[in-house]
């Protein structure tokens, strides 16, 4: 989503927003929000656009009266946010500079999406500085509250200037977002081929003359250079007046005919007030000059102008006002504009630093980082991975972890999954130097008590059995033992503790027919990525009659619903399916279980703990390790302390009732085999 205060269809719609949406079209589903002047030139455009493939809503623009109008178009731009998102999901809303900014702002609960926020220069401060608003008034002060929140707000940020980086990074407070640098481009081709003028050089001014721009510096300049003045803008008779008299070609001129009326060789003149707001400014005529292979005259303390300018060799930077330095200047642009060398600079310049591609390019980085476009090899699911149905919407306030809810049977589930690399960096390592504790073995016993009402073939699986604990439990009271596992390393350690290791994910044939008594699951189901065929091997691996373990998270807990998505479950590629007792259950039917229980236990209160940090603003997630640390030592004080376990029972019955428990504990005996048709 795409929205621009400025028309689509006015030349700077055209060279500024059109332009770039051309390239980025290509890869994105793009919907442009514009407001428009009047409606000179939109069939044009929209034939062009529905051509791209870009929806367009031209909305209108309110001149009269001021600030209320504004107020007024704003309540519009965010009634069609929230009606577009109602229309489908929204990935990205780039709003172009503030008025816009305050639009996306206002419709965020409705979109909720990442916010790119493009700022076009420090608009509040250009306000104050230009004497449209006054110092510190109130509108000022409500623009930069405003302006302060959406930096705060900003999944990233785009500007024209490098010189403008260090405040806006004190603005973003040192959060992890990408801050690009893309000034304003230009299609350098029109230009490229602007030959010698004929009658020799001239002096240019192409552009507005009021307000910011130092225009009574170019006929003194020219005059200093000795020669004609040509002066190319829509306010002539501004221009005029300021030249009282001063020999100059004053005209305006159609931004398509402007690459005839720059020539190699001229000087172009990009003169501008120097203040604090001007260190984010990029004047679109710098690049055109160039683009033309014209020397420029800059003045000093405007965005990265003067270092452009010095780096590049491609200009002056004025040293002052005084007729010396307006002299010294001449001298050098004279130089300049003779060497053939220096305008091939110039063009070089113009094409790799304010080259329409390079631009695209960049957005096109920056739209695929922060709307997570898949990595490669990374697949986007089209259908729940439980019962197959293409019902799926996306859920809200879980965008990070890329959560999907199937319409038919209300699983949850990440949208995606992993590449091989991605699962590589996520279990490489994974669950090594987690020592279980007294609790935890303690536990391991009371499972094994009750298992044995199912001992027959005397074999137990236990699927993702990290390092094997459980197993070595139970091997010790004489259970034949096997174990799946996601790494070679995991398996390699656990055969050398004598289990019988298989590789998951687990494909048809890699267990033994009806071999085993029980099978458990223990906080594994959650990172399965295919949970059909997982259970489809498993039902086949286990006996008529035999048992299956399972537990995992709950996603109806009483924390997810506190926490939400800074629940500590909520983690992608970690996680991939998110249970509750009913999805649980309708899992493990389809695949020839019956429910013998399901219930729900425990708030994890590491989980709790974490979960508050990462609302907090807590960067890296905390580890594992710590959570289990946490819970561990707690569990130990209620397991010594009658009390502690009396009330902890209670707890646990209570949240049990209302299956508002953080973990989801099921038991399932395997059904026989011969399951009448349907
Ligand atoms: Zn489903």
């Amino acid at each position: 989503m795409y929205v621009s205060y400025d028309g689509a269809a006015e030349p700077l719609g055209r060279s500024q927003v059109i332009a770039y949406l051309r390239g980025l079209a290509r890869e994105h589903a793009i919907t442009l929000v514009s407001f428009e002047k009047d409606r000179a030139g939109h069939d044009e455009l929209r034939a062009e656009l529905d051509g791209l493939g870009i929806a367009w809503v031209a909305l209108d623009y309110h001149r009269h009266p001021p600030v209320l109008s504004t107020a007024l178009d704003v309540a519009r731009g965010r009634r069609a946010l929230a009606s577009l998102a109602r229309a489908g999901p929204i990935d990205l809303v780039h709003a172009r500079s503030d008025v816009p900014a305050l639009i996306a702002h206002l419709a965020r609960r409705r979109t909720a999406a990442p916010l790119l926020f493009d700022i076009r220069g420090f608009w509040a401060d250009e306000r104050v500085e230009g004497g449209l608003w006054p110092r510190g008034g109130l509108l000022y002060r409500i623009a930069r509250r405003w302006e302060r929140r959406f930096y705060a707000e900003a999944a990233g940020v785009v500007t024209l200037t490098a010189a403008s980086l260090p405040r806006i990074r004190a603005q973003t407070g040192g959060r992890d977002i990408p801050v690009e640098v893309i000034p304003t481009c230009v299609d350098a081709a029109p230009f490229a081929n602007a030959g010698e003028r004929r009658g020799g050089p001239h002096a240019v001014w192409s552009g507005s003359v009021g307000t910011w721009y130092r225009f009574d510096l170019a006929p003194r300049l020219a005059g200093a250079l000795g020669l004609p003045l040509t002066v190319l803008t829509r306010q002539v008779d501004e221009a005029r007046a300021t030249l009282a008299g001063a020999p100059a070609d004053v005209r305006a001129v159609a931004p398509a005919d402007m690459p005839a009326e720059l020539h190699a060789g001229d000087i172009g003149l990009c003169l501008i007030v120097s203040s604090p707001s001007k260190q984010a400014s990029a004047p679109t005529r710098f690049a055109e000059y160039l683009a033309a292979g014209m020397p420029v005259a800059v003045t000093a303390g405007v965005g990265d102008l003067d270092a452009l300018v010095a780096a590049h060799d491609v200009g002056v930077v004025l040293a002052g006002e005084d007729d010396d330095a307006l002299r010294a200047g001449a001298l050098r642009l004279r130089e300049l504009a003779a060497d053939p060398a220096a305008r091939e600079r110039c063009r070089r310049l113009a094409a790799e630093r304010f080259g329409l591609e390079q631009g695209t390019r960049r957005y096109a980085q920056l739209y695929a980082q922060m709307t997570r476009a898949p990595a490669p090899g990374e697949t986007v699911l089209a259908a729940c991975p439980l019962c197959g149905s293409e019902a799926i919407a996306r859920l809200r306030g879980y965008e990070a972890a890329h959560l999907r809810r199937c319409g038919t049977c209300g699983f949850v589930f990440a949208g995606r999954r992993p590449s091989a690399a991605q699962m590589r960096a996520q279990y490489d390592g994974y669950g090594t130097g987690v020592t279980e504790s007294a609790v935890t073995l303690k536990r391991y016993e009371e499972l094994l008590d009750e298992f044995e009402a199912y001992r027959q073939t005397g074999r137990i699986l236990d699927v993702g059995c990290g390092e094997g604990g459980f197993l070595q439990a139970a091997a010790a009271r004489g259970w034949e033992v096997h174990g799946t596992e996601s790494t070679e390393g995991a398996l390699e350690r656990n055969r050398a503790r004598g289990i019988a290791m298989t590789l998951a994910p687990l494909a048809p044939g890699d267990l033994p027919a009806a071999a085993f008594d029980v099978v458990t699951m223990i906080e594994v189901a959650e990172h399965v990525g295919d949970p059909r065929a997982e259970a489809t091997v498993i039902a086949a691996a286990i006996r008529d009659g035999g048992l299956l373990y399972v537990t995992t998270p709950n996603f109806d807990s009483a924390s997810r619903r506190l926490l939400g998505a800074d629940w500590s479950i909520v983690e992608y590629p970690e996680h991939l399916g998110y249970f509750t007792a009913s999805t649980l259950t309708r899992w493990l039917r389809e695949a020839g279980f019956a429910p013998l229980s399901v219930t729900t236990t425990g708030i994890s209160p590491g989980r709790v703990a974490q979960g508050l940090r990462r609302r907090r603003g807590a960067t890296a997630p905390p580890s594992r390790a710590a959570t289990v640390g946490d819970d561990e030592r707690l569990r130990e004080g209620i397991e010594r302390s009658p009390a502690l376990r009396l009330v902890k029972r209670a707890a646990n019955a209570t949240l049990g009732v209302a299956r508002a428990g953080d973990t989801l504990k099921g038991r399932f005996e395997r059904r026989a085999v011969s399951r009448p048709a349907p």
